[in-house]
Protein backbone atom coordinates (compact mmCIF):
# COMPACT_ATOMS: atom_id res chain seq x y z
CA UNK A 1 0.00 0.00 0.00
CA UNK A 2 0.99 3.78 -0.76
CA UNK A 3 2.05 5.11 2.63
CA UNK A 4 0.74 8.89 2.43
CA UNK A 5 3.20 11.69 1.70
CA UNK A 6 4.06 12.77 5.61
CA UNK A 7 7.24 14.19 7.01
CA UNK A 8 7.73 11.26 9.63
CA UNK A 9 10.76 12.88 11.55
CA UNK A 10 9.10 15.84 12.13
CA UNK A 11 5.80 15.11 13.00
CA UNK A 12 4.40 16.36 16.54
CA UNK A 13 2.12 14.81 19.41
CA UNK A 14 -1.30 16.21 18.30
CA UNK A 15 -4.12 14.89 16.74
CA UNK A 16 -4.37 14.53 13.16
CA UNK A 17 -7.81 13.17 11.23
CA UNK A 18 -6.89 9.91 9.15
CA UNK A 19 -9.35 8.01 7.06
CA UNK A 20 -11.18 5.15 9.36
CA UNK A 21 -12.74 5.18 12.14
CA UNK A 22 -14.63 2.08 14.28
CA UNK A 23 -17.92 2.94 15.90
CA UNK A 24 -20.34 0.74 17.66
CA UNK A 25 -23.35 1.51 19.51
CA UNK A 26 -25.28 0.44 22.14
CA UNK A 27 -29.12 0.27 22.83
CA UNK A 28 -31.78 -1.87 24.27
CA UNK A 29 -28.82 -4.18 26.31
CA UNK A 30 -26.87 -4.69 23.29
CA UNK A 31 -23.78 -3.83 20.97
CA UNK A 32 -24.43 -3.56 17.56
CA UNK A 33 -22.11 -4.83 14.76
CA UNK A 34 -20.20 -1.48 14.48
CA UNK A 35 -18.36 -0.72 11.27
CA UNK A 36 -15.57 1.37 9.50
CA UNK A 37 -16.54 4.87 8.81
CA UNK A 38 -15.08 7.82 7.53
CA UNK A 39 -16.89 11.04 9.65
CA UNK A 40 -14.89 11.89 12.41
CA UNK A 41 -17.78 14.18 14.23
CA UNK A 42 -19.88 12.51 16.61
CA UNK A 43 -23.32 13.66 16.88
CA UNK A 44 -25.09 13.18 20.37
CA UNK A 45 -27.86 14.71 22.80
CA UNK A 46 -27.04 18.33 24.01
CA UNK A 47 -28.16 16.70 27.24
CA UNK A 48 -25.66 12.88 27.21
CA UNK A 49 -24.47 11.41 29.93
CA UNK A 50 -20.62 12.60 28.99
CA UNK A 51 -21.61 15.65 28.39
CA UNK A 52 -23.41 16.02 32.08
CA UNK A 53 -21.61 13.74 34.33
CA UNK A 54 -18.68 12.71 32.33
CA UNK A 55 -19.24 9.00 32.19
CA UNK A 56 -16.59 7.83 29.71
CA UNK A 57 -13.39 5.81 29.60
CA UNK A 58 -10.36 4.95 27.16
CA UNK A 59 -7.42 3.74 25.78
CA UNK A 60 -4.02 4.47 24.83
CA UNK A 61 -2.14 2.34 22.56
CA UNK A 62 0.24 2.00 19.89
CA UNK A 63 0.53 0.31 16.20
CA UNK A 64 4.28 -0.12 14.97
CA UNK A 65 6.19 -1.34 11.41
CA UNK A 66 8.48 -4.17 12.97
CA UNK A 67 11.82 -4.09 11.20
CA UNK A 68 10.50 -7.36 8.73
CA UNK A 69 7.71 -5.08 7.32
CA UNK A 70 4.49 -6.05 9.51
CA UNK A 71 2.05 -4.20 11.62
CA UNK A 72 1.77 -5.10 14.85
CA UNK A 73 0.18 -3.74 18.20
CA UNK A 74 1.67 -4.70 21.38
CA UNK A 75 -0.37 -6.67 24.07
CA UNK A 76 -3.53 -5.35 23.33
CA UNK A 77 -5.55 -7.87 25.06
CA UNK A 78 -4.13 -6.46 28.36
CA UNK A 79 -5.79 -2.74 26.83
CA UNK A 80 -8.93 -4.81 26.48
CA UNK A 81 -8.97 -6.22 29.80
CA UNK A 82 -8.50 -2.52 31.38
CA UNK A 83 -11.30 -0.96 29.31
CA UNK A 84 -13.70 -3.88 30.68
CA UNK A 85 -12.28 -3.02 34.18
CA UNK A 86 -12.80 0.84 33.76
CA UNK A 87 -16.38 0.59 31.95
CA UNK A 88 -17.59 -1.77 35.22
CA UNK A 89 -16.14 1.11 37.87
CA UNK A 90 -18.25 3.54 36.01
CA UNK A 91 -21.35 1.62 34.96
CA UNK A 92 -20.96 1.44 31.37
CA UNK A 93 -21.54 -1.72 29.10
CA UNK A 94 -18.62 -3.85 28.36
CA UNK A 95 -17.23 -4.04 24.92
CA UNK A 96 -16.20 -7.51 24.70
CA UNK A 97 -12.63 -8.17 25.27
CA UNK A 98 -12.08 -10.43 21.91
CA UNK A 99 -14.29 -7.74 19.72
CA UNK A 100 -11.90 -4.76 21.29
CA UNK A 101 -8.90 -5.94 19.92
CA UNK A 102 -10.38 -7.24 16.36
CA UNK A 103 -11.81 -3.08 16.45
CA UNK A 104 -8.10 -1.98 16.96
CA UNK A 105 -6.64 -4.16 14.43
CA UNK A 106 -9.55 -3.52 11.84
CA UNK A 107 -8.92 0.39 12.39
CA UNK A 108 -5.56 0.27 12.10
CA UNK A 109 -5.41 -2.12 9.01
CA UNK A 110 -7.98 0.19 7.28
CA UNK A 111 -5.29 3.34 8.00
CA UNK A 112 -2.69 2.18 6.55
CA UNK A 113 -1.06 4.32 4.90
CA UNK A 114 -0.74 6.36 7.89
CA UNK A 115 1.30 3.87 9.76
CA UNK A 116 4.73 5.16 10.04
CA UNK A 117 7.96 3.46 8.38
CA UNK A 118 10.19 1.23 10.57
CA UNK A 119 13.05 3.53 11.73
CA UNK A 120 11.13 6.46 11.08
CA UNK A 121 10.69 6.86 15.03
CA UNK A 122 7.36 7.60 14.62
CA UNK A 123 4.12 5.38 15.68
CA UNK A 124 0.55 5.22 14.86
CA UNK A 125 -1.23 5.92 18.28
CA UNK A 126 -4.13 4.15 18.94
CA UNK A 127 -7.39 5.97 21.00
CA UNK A 128 -10.73 3.12 21.71
CA UNK A 129 -12.81 4.99 24.31
CA UNK A 130 -16.49 5.00 25.00
CA UNK A 131 -19.18 7.44 26.31
CA UNK A 132 -22.47 7.67 27.56
CA UNK A 133 -24.53 9.14 24.28
CA UNK A 134 -27.85 9.48 25.38
CA UNK A 135 -30.02 12.24 27.48
CA UNK A 136 -29.15 11.67 31.64
CA UNK A 137 -30.20 14.84 33.26
CA UNK A 138 -31.50 12.49 36.77
CA UNK A 139 -27.82 11.27 37.97
CA UNK A 140 -27.71 8.11 36.75
CA UNK A 141 -25.86 6.03 34.01
CA UNK A 142 -27.09 6.45 30.17
CA UNK A 143 -29.05 3.76 28.38
CA UNK A 144 -26.99 3.64 25.33
CA UNK A 145 -23.55 4.36 24.35
CA UNK A 146 -20.94 4.79 21.49
CA UNK A 147 -17.41 2.79 21.59
CA UNK A 148 -15.00 3.97 18.80
CA UNK A 149 -11.31 3.58 17.91
CA UNK A 150 -9.36 6.62 16.11
CA UNK A 151 -6.03 6.75 15.06
CA UNK A 152 -3.54 9.17 14.42
CA UNK A 153 -0.02 9.70 13.79
CA UNK A 154 2.42 10.81 16.48
CA UNK A 155 6.39 12.04 16.12
CA UNK A 156 9.25 10.52 17.59
CA UNK A 157 8.57 11.51 21.91
CA UNK A 158 12.30 12.30 22.01
CA UNK A 159 12.95 14.82 18.96
CA UNK A 160 16.78 15.94 19.05
CA UNK A 161 17.78 13.47 22.10
CA UNK A 162 16.44 12.08 25.32
CA UNK A 163 16.12 15.20 27.96
CA UNK A 164 15.68 14.02 31.36
CA UNK A 165 12.76 15.76 32.91
CA UNK A 166 12.36 17.89 36.12
CA UNK A 167 9.01 17.17 38.13
CA UNK A 168 7.32 18.56 41.66
CA UNK A 169 6.17 16.91 44.48
CA UNK A 170 2.70 18.25 44.15
CA UNK A 171 0.76 19.91 46.71
CA UNK A 172 -2.51 18.45 44.62
CA UNK A 173 -4.26 14.18 44.81
CA UNK A 174 -4.62 12.66 41.66
CA UNK A 175 -6.24 9.95 43.14
CA UNK A 176 -8.46 9.39 46.12
CA UNK A 177 -7.93 5.81 47.89
CA UNK A 178 -10.64 3.95 46.96
CA UNK A 179 -11.64 6.21 43.85
CA UNK A 180 -11.00 5.57 40.75
CA UNK A 181 -7.23 6.47 40.24
CA UNK A 182 -7.07 2.75 39.23
CA UNK A 183 -9.07 3.29 35.74
CA UNK A 184 -8.68 4.92 32.78
CA UNK A 185 -11.69 7.56 33.33
CA UNK A 186 -11.50 10.70 31.40
CA UNK A 187 -12.33 12.39 34.91
CA UNK A 188 -9.01 11.51 36.48
CA UNK A 189 -7.91 14.07 33.84
CA UNK A 190 -10.31 16.53 33.82
CA UNK A 191 -9.09 17.39 37.32
CA UNK A 192 -5.28 16.67 36.57
CA UNK A 193 -5.17 19.96 34.32
CA UNK A 194 -4.80 22.43 36.70
CA UNK A 195 -2.23 20.87 38.66
CA UNK A 196 -0.53 20.49 35.57
CA UNK A 197 -0.35 23.70 34.06
CA UNK A 198 0.59 24.89 37.42
CA UNK A 199 3.08 22.57 37.11
CA UNK A 200 4.48 24.00 33.86
CA UNK A 201 3.72 28.01 34.30
CA UNK A 202 6.80 27.40 37.35
CA UNK A 203 9.11 25.02 35.29
CA UNK A 204 8.31 21.42 36.01
CA UNK A 205 7.69 19.13 33.38
CA UNK A 206 5.40 17.03 35.27
CA UNK A 207 3.74 16.62 38.70
CA UNK A 208 4.80 13.70 41.58
CA UNK A 209 1.81 12.80 43.13
CA UNK A 210 1.59 11.42 46.84
CA UNK A 211 -0.65 9.35 48.34
CA UNK A 212 -3.13 10.81 49.54
CA UNK A 213 -4.35 9.42 52.64
CA UNK A 214 -0.79 10.55 54.36
CA UNK A 215 1.39 12.05 52.09
CA UNK A 216 4.31 10.22 53.03
CA UNK A 217 4.06 7.49 49.53
CA UNK A 218 4.95 8.02 45.89
CA UNK A 219 2.00 6.83 43.81
CA UNK A 220 2.44 8.53 39.98
CA UNK A 221 2.52 11.23 37.76
CA UNK A 222 -0.82 12.45 35.74
CA UNK A 223 -0.29 10.31 32.67
CA UNK A 224 2.74 7.70 33.75
CA UNK A 225 3.45 5.29 36.56
CA UNK A 226 7.11 5.47 38.38
CA UNK A 227 10.40 3.09 37.79
CA UNK A 228 13.06 3.64 40.10
CA UNK A 229 16.44 1.93 40.08
CA UNK A 230 18.68 1.16 43.26
CA UNK A 231 22.37 1.85 43.76
CA UNK A 232 22.63 -2.07 43.27
CA UNK A 233 20.45 -2.06 39.97
CA UNK A 234 17.17 -3.72 41.68
CA UNK A 235 14.04 -2.17 40.26
CA UNK A 236 11.82 -1.16 42.40
CA UNK A 237 7.94 0.28 41.21
CA UNK A 238 5.30 1.50 43.87
CA UNK A 239 2.30 -0.75 44.34
CA UNK A 240 -1.25 1.15 45.75
CA UNK A 241 -4.65 0.49 44.88
CA UNK A 242 -5.11 3.73 43.43
CA UNK A 243 -2.39 3.72 40.25
CA UNK A 244 -3.69 3.34 36.82
CA UNK A 245 -1.91 -0.35 35.94
CA UNK A 246 0.19 1.29 33.23
CA UNK A 247 0.86 -2.08 30.46
CA UNK A 248 4.54 -0.48 29.89
CA UNK A 249 5.31 -0.66 33.61
CA UNK A 250 4.31 -4.40 33.56
CA UNK A 251 6.06 -5.03 30.80
CA UNK A 252 9.38 -3.42 31.63
CA UNK A 253 8.82 -5.29 35.00
CA UNK A 254 8.98 -8.96 32.97
CA UNK A 255 11.62 -7.03 30.58
CA UNK A 256 13.68 -6.78 33.57
CA UNK A 257 13.14 -9.70 35.46
CA UNK A 258 13.36 -11.97 32.33
CA UNK A 259 15.81 -10.27 30.23
CA UNK A 260 18.05 -8.81 32.00
CA UNK A 261 18.13 -10.75 35.33
CA UNK A 262 17.15 -8.14 37.40
CA UNK A 263 15.64 -7.97 41.13
CA UNK A 264 12.41 -5.81 40.75
CA UNK A 265 10.20 -4.89 43.72
CA UNK A 266 6.63 -4.06 43.51
CA UNK A 267 6.10 -2.41 46.90
CA UNK A 268 5.20 0.89 48.73
CA UNK A 269 7.81 3.58 47.98
CA UNK A 270 8.24 6.10 50.35
CA UNK A 271 8.91 10.08 48.91
CA UNK A 272 12.13 9.57 51.91
CA UNK A 273 13.69 7.12 50.29
CA UNK A 274 13.84 8.38 46.84
CA UNK A 275 17.01 10.31 47.47
CA UNK A 276 18.61 6.95 47.43
CA UNK A 277 17.84 5.72 44.06
CA UNK A 278 20.37 5.84 41.31
CA UNK A 279 17.71 6.45 38.73
CA UNK A 280 14.27 7.10 37.90
CA UNK A 281 12.14 6.87 34.66
CA UNK A 282 8.39 7.26 34.01
CA UNK A 283 6.41 4.82 32.11
CA UNK A 284 3.56 5.25 29.83
CA UNK A 285 2.66 3.70 25.93
CA UNK A 286 3.65 7.38 25.01
CA UNK A 287 7.96 7.86 25.36
CA UNK A 288 7.82 3.96 26.61
CA UNK A 289 10.17 5.03 29.31
CA UNK A 290 10.94 9.12 29.94
CA UNK A 291 14.27 9.43 32.48
CA UNK A 292 13.44 12.10 35.19
CA UNK A 293 16.67 13.45 36.39
CA UNK A 294 15.62 15.68 39.21
CA UNK A 295 12.89 15.81 41.77
CA UNK A 296 11.74 19.28 43.61
CA UNK A 297 10.49 18.78 46.90
CA UNK A 298 8.79 22.31 47.81
CA UNK A 299 12.52 23.79 46.51
CA UNK A 300 14.36 20.62 48.22
CA UNK A 301 16.42 18.88 45.16
CA UNK A 302 16.87 15.22 44.48
CA UNK A 303 19.03 14.80 41.49
CA UNK A 304 19.75 11.49 40.40
CA UNK A 305 23.42 10.46 39.95
CA UNK A 306 22.26 9.68 35.79
CA UNK A 307 21.84 13.60 35.59
CA UNK A 308 19.98 16.01 32.88
CA UNK A 309 21.53 14.98 29.64
CA UNK A 310 20.89 11.19 29.54
CA UNK A 311 18.97 8.34 30.42
CA UNK A 312 20.60 6.35 33.33
CA UNK A 313 22.39 3.24 32.31
CA UNK A 314 19.49 0.57 33.63
CA UNK A 315 16.85 2.80 31.85
CA UNK A 316 18.68 2.49 28.95
CA UNK A 317 18.73 -0.75 29.09
CA UNK A 318 15.42 -1.60 29.90
CA UNK A 319 14.14 1.29 27.21
CA UNK A 320 16.04 -0.56 24.09
CA UNK A 321 15.06 -4.00 25.21
CA UNK A 322 11.51 -3.04 25.22
CA UNK A 323 11.36 -1.21 21.67
CA UNK A 324 13.74 -3.50 20.79
CA UNK A 325 10.73 -6.12 21.28
CA UNK A 326 8.01 -3.73 20.10
CA UNK A 327 9.55 -3.25 16.32
CA UNK A 328 10.72 -6.91 16.11
CA UNK A 329 14.44 -6.59 16.82
CA UNK A 330 14.35 -9.05 19.80
CA UNK A 331 12.07 -11.99 20.26
CA UNK A 332 8.98 -11.15 22.26
CA UNK A 333 7.58 -13.13 25.28
CA UNK A 334 4.62 -15.21 23.77
CA UNK A 335 1.24 -13.48 23.29
CA UNK A 336 3.26 -10.00 23.70
CA UNK A 337 2.61 -8.97 19.96
CA UNK A 338 -0.10 -9.07 17.64
CA UNK A 339 0.69 -9.08 14.12
CA UNK A 340 -2.26 -6.62 12.23
CA UNK A 341 -0.86 -7.19 8.53
C1 LIG B 1 -2.50 5.52 30.55
C2 LIG B 1 -1.86 5.85 31.85
C3 LIG B 1 -0.59 5.37 32.20
C4 LIG B 1 0.27 4.58 31.25
O1 LIG B 1 -0.27 3.34 30.93
P1 LIG B 1 0.24 2.53 29.66
O2 LIG B 1 -0.67 1.36 29.60
O3 LIG B 1 1.64 2.14 29.93
O4 LIG B 1 0.14 3.44 28.50
C5 LIG B 1 -0.10 5.69 33.45
N1 LIG B 1 -0.80 6.45 34.32
C6 LIG B 1 -2.01 6.95 34.01
C7 LIG B 1 -2.73 7.79 35.01
C8 LIG B 1 -2.58 6.66 32.77
O5 LIG B 1 -3.78 7.16 32.48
Amino acid sequence: MEKKNIDWANLGFGYVQTDKRFVSNYKDGAWDEGALISDANVVISECAGVLQYSQSCFEGMKAYTTEDGHIVTFRPDLNAQRMEDSCRRLEMPVFPQDRFVDAVCQTVAANEAYVPPYGSGATLYIRPYMFGSDAVIGVSPATEYQFRVFVTQVGPYFKGGVKPLTIRVSDYDRAAPHGTGHIKAGLNYAMSLYPIMEAHRQGFDENLYLDPATRTKVEETGGANFLFVTKDNKVVTPKSGSILPSITRRSLVAVARDYLGLEVEEREVYLEEVKDFAECGLCGTAAVISPVGRINDHGKEICFPSGMEKMGPVIQKLYDTLTGIQMGRIQAPEGWIKVIK
